[in-house]
């Protein structure tokens, strides 16, 4: 452990698809560095989604477009850490990678929607996500927090009331934000794609250019 990790700012990382990266995931990813003082957030794109269908869109090609959509902002990094794997790209193995880059004592983060939270407990060693890191969970316009359940009493065991908390501890406790809200989805862009209709104003400029210069979503197959 480095003398100053327990003092040194949080980071914190979100994982998805990113088939492909939107102003959703930016502003949201932006608004935590600010409101949580990180030092750095990590997007970090699935190269074989465990929960969901293959993207047809490559694992190469999501990355890409998240490196076009952070460059100018140091606070932001693309993490192609599951690309460097084989096998599904489990989350809890991305997050003890993390942590051995950090040591133990830094505070960590692992961000999700609350759409990704209603869904956690299909995940693989699950539990054990706290081991690593806290989760902070993003409200999320048409999703609500999961009512009851093992997810929803693992919240409640857990939960942090405060932002500052994040800063006391490395791992461990739940912390759940409201940010601005952006009714934006990868699938709606998809489904702009395939339609022939613009997608601009949803998504960084350079992303829409590196889609239209290799007609990504153009196809029905490409909708996953
Ligand atoms: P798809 O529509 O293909 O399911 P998506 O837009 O939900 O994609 P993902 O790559 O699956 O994007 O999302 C990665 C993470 O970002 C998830 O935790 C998801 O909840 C969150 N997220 C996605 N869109 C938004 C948004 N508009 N606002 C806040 N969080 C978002």
């Amino acid at each position: 452990m480095s003398a100053n990790a327990a003092t040194a700012s949080p980071v914190a990382v979100l994982g998805g698809t990113f088939n492909p990266i939107h102003n959703g995931h930016l502003r949201s990813a932006l608004e935590l560095v600010e409101l949580l003082g990180l030092e750095r957030l990590h997007l970090m794109p699935s190269a074989n989604p465990p929960h969901r269908p293959a993207p047809a869109c490559p694992a190469e090609c999501r990355a890409d477009m998240v490196e076009l959509a952070v460059a100018g902002e140091p606070r932001l990094i693309c993490d192609r850490r599951e690309l460097d794997r084989s096998g599904p790209s489990w989350t809890v193995d991305s997050l003890a990678g993390l942590r051995s880059d950090y040591g133990p004592a830094r505070s960590l983060g692992l961000v999700m929607g609350c759409d990704a939270l209603l869904r956690l407990a299909g995940w693989h060693r699950w539990r054990a996500l706290l081991d690593y890191a806290h989760i902070i969970v993003i409200a999320r316009p048409g999703w609500q927090l999961p009512g009851d359940g093992p997810v929803a009493d693992w919240l409640a065991a857990h939960r942090m009331d405060s932002a500052d908390a994040l800063r006391d501890r490395p791992a461990g406790g739940v912390l759940t934000l409201e940010l601005r809200p952006l009714d934006i989805s990868a699938t709606d862009i998809r489904a702009l794609c395939r339609a022939g209709r613009s997608a601009r104003y949803l998504l960084p400029e350079p992303v829409l250019d590196y889609i239209e210069t290799r007609q990504l979503y153009r196809d029905a197959a490409d909708n996953n």
